[in-house]
C-alpha cells in the first residue's frame, strides 16, 4: 500500500538532513536535490542522492517524478568523479537503491548510493 507523499516528513532522518538539523558531508545541492557523504562508506566514495521532498522510496515513483529521477541519474557521473572515482572503463561506480524490507531499505526516503574508487571495498 502506497503512503501518500509528503513534502517533509518530521520524524524522516534524512528530512531531518536536508532541513540542517543533523548535520552531514554535503556533496551537492539545488532546489529539488540533495547529496551527502554516506555516515558509513562501503566504499573509497560513497555519496547518497536524496530528492528534497519526501518520497519514501522507489516502490513510490510514478511518471510524474520521471524528470527528478532523470535529474538524479545524469547528476550522478559528475558528482562520481568530482568525489574522486576513477574515470570509465577502468574505474566507474556502483549506483544502488534499497528498496523495501526485502530489499534492505533502513531509511525511507529515497535515496540512490553511488560508491566507488579503487577496490576492495567494505561491502558491494
Ligand atoms: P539503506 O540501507 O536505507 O539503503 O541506506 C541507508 C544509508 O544511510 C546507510 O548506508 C547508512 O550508512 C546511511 N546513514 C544512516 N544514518 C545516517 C546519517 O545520520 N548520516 C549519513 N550521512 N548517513 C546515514
Ligand atoms: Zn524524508
Amino acid at each position: 500500500m502506497k503512503e501518500e507523499i509528503v513534502q517533509h516528513a518530521p520524524d524522516c532522518l534524512f528530512c531531518r538532513i536536508v532541513a540542517g538539523k543533523i548535520p552531514s558531508r554535503i556533496v551537492y545541492q539545488d532546489e529539488e536535490l540533495f547529496v551527502f557523504h554516506d555516515i558509513h562508506p562501503w566504499a573509497p566514495v560513497h555519496f547518497l542522492m536524496i530528492p528534497k521532498v519526501h518520497i519514501p522510496s522507489m516502490a513510490h515513483v510514478g511518471v510524474e517524478h520521471a524528470g527528478l529521477l532523470g535529474r538524479m541519474m545524469a547528476l550522478a557521473p559528475r558528482l562520481a568523479l568530482q568525489e574522486g572515482c576513477n574515470p570509465y572503463p577502468g574505474g566507474g561506480f556502483r549506483i544502488l537503491s534499497n528498496t523495501g524490507a526485502e530489499g534492505g531499505q533502513e531509511v525511507h526516503h529515497l535515496h540512490i548510493h553511488v560508491m566507488g574508487g579503487p577496490r576492495p571495498w567494505l561491502k558491494g
